[in-house]
């Protein structure tokens, strides 16, 4: 049941057609782990927070360095040097106490992944690095939860919605290619687009409403200011979510 209060803070959305207190109940009940809460995780989890998502579970082994503030929009200069999860954290309750938030500092890797994870119903890539957002998506086909990938680029970005079972992979995407990201040029405006796509798709996962950004790969371009979709069809083949998964 929403409190009193509940339905007074979520009332513009509630009253949304289709959305409901319903919906709002459905949100409270949902877990969703953030990868990461940097360009993409900061949007995603302000969003998530404010939408009422009963619990945040997010994961960040970082500290914050001034060279984050143009895009991490969760931080601010007096918190350089503090690990991002606890600040994020801090700043996440301020904005919406009635929900769960949990940390974890640890570096995401395969040997703790599948425990960091847990029971969450679901995982935002919020990453930067393509090993980890592999590890995450072979985690999500494993656990038979979705995964949403977001990434970003200069004034460029894109994002798609994975759902086991159903919807190509990442992997069915990049077939596990690996390439050498080191410091990759970004304006703060790139991420907080995809990351309030990444956003929007995990609220409408979680009511069951519209159609998700499955087996399509959404390019945004904010230079030309375009919006693109790539169809991006099921690999019976995948190593990861293919028939014979693990070949
Ligand atoms: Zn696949």
């Amino acid at each position: 049941m929403l409190s009193k209060k509940e339905l007074k803070r979520y009332d513009r959305q509630i009253m949304i057609p289709g959305f409901g207190a319903a919906g709002q109940e459905k949100l409270k009940k949902a877990k969703v782990f953030i990868a990461g809460v940097g360009g993409l995780g900061s949007p995603v989890a302000l969003y998530l927070a404010a939408a009422g998502i009963g619990t945040l579970r997010i994961a960040d082994h970082d500290t914050i360095e001034l060279s984050n503030l143009n895009r991490q929009v969760l931080y601010r200069e007096k918190d350089i040097g503090e690990e991002k999860a606890a600040s994020a954290a801090a700043k996440l309750k301020k904005l919406n106490p009635q929900i769960k938030i949990e940390t974890i500092s640890e570096t995401i890797s395969e040997a703790n992944v599948a425990k960091l994870v847990g029971d969450s119903d679901m995982i935002v890539d919020a990453m930067d690095n393509l090993p980890t957002r592999y590890l995450l998506n072979r985690t999500a086909i494993q656990k038979n939860i979705p995964f949403f990938h977001g990434a970003v680029y200069g004034f460029e970005g894109r994002a798609m919605t994975v759902i086991p079972g159903k919807s190509a992979c990442l992997n069915c995407l990049y077939h596990g290619v690996i390439v050498p990201e080191e410091k990759t040029p970004v304006i703060g405006v790139t991420p907080a687009v995809i990351g309030c796509i990444q956003a929007t798709e995990v609220i409408k996962y979680i009511l069951g409403m519209g159609e998700l950004l499955t087996g399509r790969l959404l390019n945004y371009d904010g230079l030309r200011m375009k919006f693109t979709e790539f169809s991006i069809k099921k690999d019976p083949g995948c190593a990861i979510c293919g028939k014979a998964p693990g070949r």
